[in-house]
């Protein structure tokens, strides 16, 4: 669904991607691993054009991104939950929502693209009315989540979300991930925490200094020696 083809990116004379290739089937969750400074954000910057890549090809369903606006990306299909959550702090929870529904028309779907984001995190439906601001980090990171999926990508983009969480909520934002992934939803996700990744992944890669190192089947990258030395502390639970 999502190709990426020899991707490179530079900041100024800084040459950042080097080349990076990386496929999403659609109904899949792929993940993209790297430490601090790999060059994560930037290989998303690159999918969702805020910045222009200096060489290869992005493409989804085969149509060319590459040059194209943020605002036509988004409409395209191509949502992203941020890291650092960015939710608007002084709205509810509620209008959150309805803010990430922007590009969908039907009063109709907006009512079933909610009731299903309520029924994923039950606990954004208790806080409807809560502002956003006021909800722990675990919530706030459930609704940066659900605003995303009130635009009914094609392409759900997860930047980091267990950043800065408590395991147990960790624990339960992947299980979430797992379950939107069963409703055939498409899933590029960027993460440090290899662990929780790597079990809900079908495909991953790993990511050093702007190159792809390893890639392979979730679960097999999780049982590879190079990869448990140097994401997974040497072992895997
Ligand atoms: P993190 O997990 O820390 O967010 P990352 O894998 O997402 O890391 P990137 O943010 O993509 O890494 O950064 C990749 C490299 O590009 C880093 O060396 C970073 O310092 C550099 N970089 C990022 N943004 C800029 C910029 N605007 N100008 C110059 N260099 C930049």
């Amino acid at each position: 669904m999502l190709k990426l083809v020899d991707v490179q990116a530079h900041y100024g004379s800084i040459h950042v991607l080097k080349g990076i290739t990386i496929e999403v089937p659609e109904g899949q969750i792929v993940t993209l691993l790297g430490a601090n400074g790999a060059g994560k954000t930037t290989t998303l910057k690159c999918i969702s054009g805020v910045i222009q890549p200096s060489g290869g090809t992005i493409t989804l369903e085969g149509a060319p991104l590459n040059g194209q606006a943020v605002e036509t990306i988004v409409a395209k299909g191509i949502v992203q939950s941020p890291e650092g959550r960015q939710i608007f702090a002084t709205l509810t929870v509620e209008e959150n929502l309805m803010a990430g529904a922007f590009t969908v028309s039907s009063k109709e779907k907006i009512e079933a693209l909610k009731a299903q984001v309520y029924k994923w995190f039950p606990r954004l439906a208790e806080r409807a009315d809560q502002v956003a601001g006021t909800l722990s980090g675990g919530e706030q990171q459930m609704l940066a989540i659900g605003r995303a999926l009130m635009a009914d990508p094609k392409i759900l983009i997860l930047d980091e979300p267990s950043l800065g969480l408590a395991p147990l909520i960790v624990r339960d934002i992947f299980a979430i991930i797992k379950e939107i992934k069963a409703t055939g939803k498409t899933i590029l996700l960027v993460e440090q925490n290899a662990r929780q990744a790597l079990a809900v992944s079908d495909y991953a890669y790993v990511l050093e200094t702007g190159l792809i190192v390893h890639e392979g089947v979730g679960h097999v990258l999780a049982q590879d020696e190079r990869i448990k030395a140097a994401y997974l502390g040497g072992h895997i639970a």
